[in-house]
């Protein structure tokens, strides 16, 4: 009886339509949740203001500011400044003393945000705990650069500004979604950086600290989950140094540069690198010192 059954038309249409009606109906529940809680130019700007404050972060405050990677034109320096004040990571000054000390003492005692601590302290737990640095103390050169000076200063202004941006494009949702949503996400990938990248991921490098490279923070933020490269040439412009090392704040550099707007870039020198290679054990890649000295003197 069952096979006749199953080999109808009727039988197949029944399945057809009890397959397809709940996948088209599942397409139209999305659609119209999608058009209450989040429109496209919700989208849009949470998209455009993520990208442009993460940035401000990893190529504003992290390569230029703390480890002088590149001479920038004012104008470049002023706007990246203001986009990582957006972040709502700290002033301009602070992040940057904070980040300083970091290196300084990175998984050792002092380190504002090791995992050493534990690893839910090195995500945020250090926040609470009065762990950000003295400027004074360990970026006194920046404190009297009048336009880092200002902008940190004036760091309420620049967090007040990002929300009031989304919220004039795209009212409440635009404040949601590319205020408050942007902010929790900006964050969180920052501070992977601190607690995944000194826990999870390959270490090329042999260091004093635990960094690690681990892709999917480096894609989210930028090229900085290439967190051992860094910490193992913290002044190079550029933490990807193999071409699948994906690294947006390295490119946005590079472009710069072509354009005229950055100068002074600092490139890892070949032989340093050459050397950095062989004296770290164990090797965990296969490029050989020759292409990456095509990859750093280009
Ligand atoms: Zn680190
Ligand atoms: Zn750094």
């Amino acid at each position: 009886m069952e096979v006749p059954l199953k080999n109808s038309l009727v039988y197949k249409g029944v399945v057809l339509v009890a397959v397809i009606v709940p996948f088209l109906a599942t397409i139209y529940a999305i659609y119209t949740l999608w058009n209450k809680a989040i429109h496209l130019t919700d989208l849009i700007l949470l998209i455009s203001l993520y990208t442009c404050i993460t940035f401000g972060v990893t190529v504003g405050f992290h390569r230029m500011l703390t480890h002088r990677s590149f001479r920038p034109h004012p104008v470049v320096k002023t706007i990246l400044l203001i986009f990582g004040s957006m972040s709502l990571e700290g002033a301009a000054l602070d992040w940057a003393a904070t980040h300083v000390k970091h290196h300084a003492q990175a998984d050792h005692e002092g380190d504002p945000h090791s995992p050493v601590e534990g690893f839910f302290h090195s995500h945020l737990g250090w926040l609470f705990k009065d762990r950000m640095a003295d400027p004074n103390i360990y970026c006194r050169n920046l404190v009297n650069d009048p336009i880092v000076s200002f902008i940190s200063r004036t760091f309420l202004l620049w967090v007040v500004l990002s929300l009031v941006i989304p919220f004039a494009i795209g009212g409440w949702s635009g404040l949601l979604w590319a205020g408050l949503v942007r902010i929790f996400l900006v964050h969180h990938v920052t501070w992977s950086v601190n607690s995944i990248c000194h826990t999870f991921g390959k270490r090329e490098f042999e260091t004093s600290d635990k960094s690690r490279n681990e892709w999917v923070v480096g894609m989210l933020a930028f090229g900085e989950g290439w967190h051992n490269n860094h910490h193992a040439f913290p002044r190079s412009a550029f933490h990807g140094l193999h071409w699948w090392q994906i690294d947006f704040s390295g490119y946005l550099i590079r472009l710069l540069e072509r354009v005229g707007l950055v100068t002074d870039v600092y490139r890892i020198p070949a032989e340093m690198l050459a050397n950095r290679y062989k004296n770290s054990k164990p090797v965990l890649h296969t490029t050989s010192i020759s292409s990456k000295k095509a990859i750093v003197t280009e």
